[in-house]
């Protein structure tokens, strides 16, 4: 029996258990009799923290279990190795992990490092998904995902973008207005966006440029941009804290901004909804800007993507004369997008940094 810390993943409670390393999996003794059984295979190594090596669950976000260092030589051999760097660079070592994916020596690559837009391109997408997963595992249980307000939201991404097979949009129980896209193609919309936004053909547009950033592959780019190498050197056990700050608050070049417009104007054209919506929408944002100072809008949609008057015109000018668009989703699911947090019962409230 040995002392650990745990949060179930439900509660934002930090339990004091006894961990026992047992045949089937590593057994949490919750104190009155309870226990919980975590099967050796579903845990993941994440990070080490405060004296402690830190595990998480597959399939239960936010769960945690911190195990004090060092650890003994039974857990150690039953638990997933506790890796520095990420698998590949585990297994060989960081140059040959970095000249491997490149196919250039050390020297070049050096140099590489210091150009995130050559570098981001040359990242597995293996390890960006590995690396997106990390991080919306450390929402913890800040997700609301609840099954009608995530239904419809999937339905709003399907209408706008039908290769969205593989992006995961999530709400975010977060009183913040702002979306992110995240490594692995991963998009979060935090709940402030949702109150902000007045109709689901203005979420549309937003939801579309992230789209854009994703298969632009920009976030990998602004996140090396603010990291540096440290992103790929902690791999995807690292500084996921960081790396999730990071991809909030990344603010994208005014090129990157232009690309990602354009793609959702695209997705929107082909769907079939209308893009003035969104002008508005930026519109009110850029408002509130005026109205509340640069100050007030730090880790907002504004910070992460300057909205200047030539965005708001780009999406007007888009607009067909004439045309017959049809709303992005129906009230009701535009309705249960909006109440996703509310109507999760479980969902953990809290600001994130
Ligand atoms: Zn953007």
């Amino acid at each position: 029996m040995i002392p650990a810390w745990h949060y179930d993943g439900q509660t934002a409670t930090r339990y004091e258990v006894y961990v026992v390393a047992q045949d089937d999996g590593l057994r949490l003794d919750l104190g009155e009799g309870r226990s919980d059984v975590a099967p050796w295979g579903d845990l993941f190594w994440i990070d080490k923290r405060d004296g402690a090596s830190v595990f998480g669950r597959k399939g239960a976000d936010g769960w945690r279990v911190g195990i004090p260092l060092p650890m003994t030589d039974l857990l150690v051999r039953r638990l997933p190795p506790q890796s520095r760097y990420g698998g590949l660079v585990d297994k060989f070592g960081i140059w040959p992990a970095v000249a491997g994916f490149t196919a250039l020596s050390a020297a070049v690559v050096l140099v590489l490092w210091k150009a995130p837009d050559v570098v981001a391109p040359l990242v597995p997408m293996s390890w960006e998904q590995k690396m997106g997963d990390a991080m919306v595992g450390d929402l913890g249980g800040r997700i609301c995902d609840g099954a009608e307000g995530q239904k419809a939201l999937d339905a709003l991404v399907r209408r706008i973008d039908p290769d969205a097979a593989n992006l995961r949009v999530r709400i975010v129980n977060v009183d913040m207005v702002n979306a992110a896209a995240l490594p692995g193609g991963q998009i979060l919309i935090f709940r402030g966006l949702l109150q902000e936004a007045k109709n689901p053909d203005e979420l549309a547009g937003v939801l579309g440029h992230e789209i854009g950033h994703v298969r632009n592959r920009d976030v990998m780019q602004a996140l090396l941009r603010q990291m540096g190498l440290s992103l790929l050197l902690g791999g995807v056990g690292g500084d996921v804290g960081g790396a999730l700050n990071s991809a909030i608050s990344a603010s994208y070049s005014r090129a990157a901004e232009s690309r990602a417009d354009d793609y959702a104007i695209n997705l929107m054209r082909t769907a079939n909804v209308s893009p003035l919506p969104t002008a508005g929408f930026f519109d009110r944002l850029a408002a509130d800007e005026r109205k509340l100072g640069k100050g007030a809008v730090a880790m907002s949609y504004m910070s992460s993507h300057p909205l200047s008057d030539e965005r708001r015109k780009v999406f007007l000018a888009s607009a067909r004369k004439g045309a017959a668009y049809a709303p992005a989703v129906t009230p009701q699911q535009w309705r249960a997008i909006v109440d996703a947090c509310a109507n999760d019962p479980d969902v953990k409230e809290g600001d994130l940094f």
